[in-house]
């Protein structure tokens, strides 16, 4: 594959520009490397190239869509053909025409995308921009806990790998969890995996006992009560609204739970002019463009001192790394055909449902 890599610097090493720009060829096995270590093309642009006038040519030339979600950098949220939470993005991927799918989110969502669209290009600006939960959750451990209870049907969290999914009888997210478990008998024996607040906050609204995997997501499970609590006394006219990933003692707080879609609607509709949010910060940006007269903070983590919660995989996304990725079609999702087959039908089960 032939490259472009501006890796010279000019002569009083100010930077790159056009002028200095260095073609070379590198090899498949070459951007490979690259991106097993870096987990995207590191190259060097020119501070001139006009990157959003860039990108949307490379999306009109092929006809490639662009999903964000709403824990990206604003930027990545503005220049997205849809921008929306786990469910919103699944559907979209569902839905599309396009021949090419940018997934500006975290590996297991560019994954669902592509089982979703097996035949379609499914390309991610940053192959290391991961996830805790799904970390949390490694395949062959879950299998053996699995085997445990050979009884049980499984229901998995969105936020889980393709190998977890495969072994699911369906998916859900945060958005559409109570409907899902509530489609099961109430007898039926289950499985939630792999988050164990959202898990927990499901059993306590639909009165199940749903035995549950021990995972948990580093942002969501790091709020801090004594802090929360400081906060609204400071603040005592503003709601406090928490994502259901969070642990139950701020989940107790709340005045209103709910997936981020969820929380988006609750702003608007609410009398209230002040919110405290306990969930990825990404998601102000939304809040403020639909509220602009409202006002926002950030509940605070138990470590963090900038008194916000970043994920740091949602964050590895970048305009810069979007058009890279869009330019070279690099790095793409694949999955072998089997998994692709196998993960299919749970997250199918839940489209359905969720129509
Ligand atoms: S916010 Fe948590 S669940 Fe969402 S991608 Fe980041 S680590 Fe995963």
């Amino acid at each position: 594959m032939r490259i472009l890599l501006s890796t010279l610097k000019n002569s009083n090493n100010e930077g790159y520009t056009l002028e200095n720009e260095h073609f070379f060829e590198m090899k498949q096995e070459q951007i490979n490397q690259m991106l097993e270590e870096k987990g995207y093309i590191d190259e060097k642009i020119s501070p001139d190239l006009k990157l959003r006038k860039e990108i949307n040519r490379l999306r009109k030339e092929k006809n490639a869509v662009i999903l964000s979600h709403f824990y990206v950098e604003s930027d990545l949220q503005d220049i997205a053909d849809y921008v929306g939470d786990s469910l919103g993005l699944a559907q979209a991927a569902a839905e599309t025409n396009a021949d090419m799918i940018v997934f500006v989110g975290v590996h297991f969502m560019a994954e669902t995308a592509k089982i979703i669209n097996p035949y379609k290009k499914v390309i991610l600006p940053d192959l290391k921009a991961g996830c805790s939960l799904a970390e949390s959750a490694p395949a062959e451990e879950f299998a053996e806990f699995k085997e445990k209870y050979p009884d049980h049907k499984v229901i998995t969290y969105v936020n889980a790998t393709a190998a977890l999914k495969t072994m699911s009888d369906i998916v859900c997210t945060s958005a559409n969890a109570k409907k899902i478990v509530e489609s099961f008998p109430e007898d039926e024996k289950l499985i939630f995996a792999p988050d164990k607040n959202l898990g927990n906050y499901i059993n306590s609204v639909t009165g199940r006992n749903m035995v549950l995997w021990n995972g948990a997501c580093m942002v969501h499970e790091k709020y801090s009560v004594e802090k929360i609590i400081s906060l609204m006394t400071q603040y005592p006219e503003a709601e406090f609204i928490a994502h259901p990933e969070c642990e139950k003692p701020v989940l107790l707080l709340a005045k209103h739970i709910g997936s981020t879609t969820s929380l988006l609607k609750y702003v608007e509709s609410s009398r209230a002019s002040k919110f405290i949010v306990a969930t990825e910060s990404g998601i102000l940006h939304q809040m403020k463009k639909t509220c602009p007269d409202k006002i926002f903070i950030p509940a605070p983590s138990i470590d963090s001192t900038c008194g916000c919660n970043d994920c740091t995989f949602m964050k590895l996304n970048s305009l810069q790394k979007l058009y890279i990725c869009m330019k070279y079609e690099q790095p793409e999702i694949t999955l072998a055909p089997d998994v692709i087959e196998k993960a299919r039908i749970p997250i199918q089960r839940m489209l359905e449902i969720s129509k």
